[in-house]
C-alpha cells in the first residue's frame, strides 16, 4: 500500500493503522529476557569484558559492602526491572560524583556521589529506570554497530588495565556516548518503569532540575560530569521529562525509607564530598538539603567545613554561623567543635578556641587528629 492508497482509504483505515503506532509510544513493554550472547559475536565479546570489569569491581576497594543498602538498592531496581531482575546487579560504588551505569552484561553502578544527591527514593528510581531503558533497549550494542563509535571504542578497549577501576564508566561514558534518541528513549521507558512500580514521577524534573542548579553553581560554568557529557541538553531533558510526569501526577516518594537507609553512610559520603573540592557545587548542595531537611545538623556542618576550606571573603563568619547553627540543631558531628575551635583559633580568640577544641574532644576522644589538637590546647 502506497501513501495515495492509505490517504484515500479514509479514516477507519487511518485508525486501523495509526493505533498500534501510539499503543507503542504509550504502553512500551519490556522485550523478553536476554540470553548470554555467544562468545564469538561482538554482543559475546562485550558482556565478556564487562564481566571482567565486573569482577574487578567486586574486588575493588571502593565497592561499598553493607548487605542492607544493597538490598534496598538491589530491591528498587528489581521492581522496576520487571521479568529482567534477576539479570540486574546493583554494584554501590564510593565515589563523590553523580554517576550510573549499566552495562549490557547486567551491571548496574551507582555512585554515591548521586546517592548523597538523591532527596528520595523516587529519585534514584529515576536514574535505575533510565538505566534499565538503556539496557532493555540494549542501546549499548548499538553504539557498537555503530560504524562512528568503532574508533572510540577501540579506543575505550585500549584504555582497559592502564587505568583505575573507577575512570573506567567515565572513559566507557565517553567513548560509547549514547545518542540524543537513546537518551529519550531510556528517559521514557523510565518514567513508564516508574509508573508502574508506583513512584511519583514529578521526581524526576524534579532531581534533573536540582543538578542543573549544581552544575551552574560552578565558577566558569564548566558542566563536566559523565552524565552532562554523554546526555542531551539537560534543561531541554528536564523540561521533556516535565511534561511527561505532568501525564499521570500521583504515586510515592518515599522519603522517609529514604532517608533511613542513607543515614549509616551520610556522613562519610559528606565527608568525600567537602574532600572533592568544588566548594561552589559542594554548597548549592548543601543550601538545598538544608531547606529541606533543616533539622538535619549534617549538612548544616557541612556546609561550614566547605566554607571553612574555602576560605574567600566572608567565608569564616558564615563558617562559624554554621558551626554554631549546627550545634544550636544538636545531634551534630563531633567535628563541628573542631571547625569552631580552627575558626577561632585564626581569629586569634584563645578562650573559645579552647572551649570548643575541650568540646570536641569530650565528644571524640579517640579521634584521629586529638594528638594535634591537643597541641592547640596546650599553645593558649
Ligand atoms: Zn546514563
Ligand atoms: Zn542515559
Amino acid at each position: 500500500m502506497n501513501r495515495r492508497d492509505f490517504v484515500a482509504g479514509g479514516c477507519a483505515a487511518c485508525g486501523a493503522l495509526l493505533a498500534p503506532a501510539i499503543a507503542r509510544a504509550q504502553d512500551w513493554s519490556a522485550p523478553a529476557r536476554f540470553t548470554r550472547p555467544d562468545l564469538t559475536t561482538d554482543e559475546g565479546g562485550l558482556w565478556s569484558i564487562m564481566d571482567r570489569e565486573e569482577r574487578q569491581l567486586r574486588r575493588s576497594p571502593f565497592a561499598v559492602r553493607d548487605p542492607q543498602l544493597h538490598a534496598y538498592v538491589q530491591d528498587i531496581a528489581c521492581r522496576l526491572a520487571g521479568d529482567h531482575c534477576p539479570d540486574v546487579r546493583v554494584h554501590i560504588v564510593r565515589t563523590p560524583i553523580f554517576n550510573a551505569n549499566m552495562a549490557p552484561n547486567g551491571m548496574m553502578q551507582i555512585w554515591t556521589g548521586l546517592l548523597l544527591r538523591m532527596e528520595n527514593e523516587a529519585q534514584l528510581a529515576a536514574v535505575i529506570g533510565h538505566e534499565i531503558g538503556h539496557y532493555v533497549e540494549r542501546h549499548t550494542l548499538e553504539r557498537l554497530r555503530d560504524v562512528k563509535a568503532r574508533v572510540a571504542f577501540a579506543q575505550f578497549l585500549g584504555a582497559f588495565g592502564l587505568i583505575g577501576a573507577v575512570a573506567q564508566i567515565g572513559v566507557l561514558a565517553s567513548a560509547m556516548a549514547y545518542g540524543r534518541d537513546q537518551e529519550r528513549a531510556a528517559d521514557r521507558i523510565g518514567l513508564a518503569l516508574m509508573r508502574k512500580a508506583g513512584y511519583d514521577t514529578a521526581e524526576v524534573p524534579r532531581m534533573w532540575g536540582n543538578l542543573i542548579a549544581e552544575t551552574n553553581a560552578r565558577p566558569g560554568g564548566d558542566p563536566y560530569n559523565p552524565l552532562f557529557a554523554t546526555h542531551p541538553a539537560p534543561a531541554e531533558r528536564q523540561e521533556a521529562l516535565a511534561q511527561m510526569a505532568a501525564g499521570q501526577p500521583g504515586g510515592s516518594t518515599h522519603e522517609e525509607a529514604w532517608r533511613d537507609r542513607i543515614k549509616p553512610h551520610l556522613r562519610e559520603w559528606l565527608l568525600d564530598e567537602i574532600r572533592r573540592g568544588q566548594h561552589e557545587e559542594g554548597i548549592a548542595l548543601m543550601s538545598r538539603m538544608i531547606e529541606r531537611l533543616p533539622k538535619s545538623a549534617d549538612y548544616v556542618y557541612a556546609r561550614a567545613e566547605i566554607y571553612r576550606l574555602r576560605a574567600k571573603d566572608g567565608d569564616l563568619d558564615a563558617a562559624l554561623a554554621d558551626y554554631e547553627a549546627a550545634a544550636r540543631i544538636g545531634g551534630e558531628p563531633p567535628e563541628t567543635h573542631r571547625g569552631l575551635g580552627l575558626v577561632h583559633r585564626t581569629r586569634k580568640q584563645a578562650p573559645e578556641a579552647k572551649a570548643s577544641f575541650q568540646r570536641y574532644l569530650e565528644l571524640a576522644p579517640n579521634a584521629p587528629d586529638g594528638a594535634m589538637i591537643k597541641s592547640y590546647l596546650e599553645e593558649t
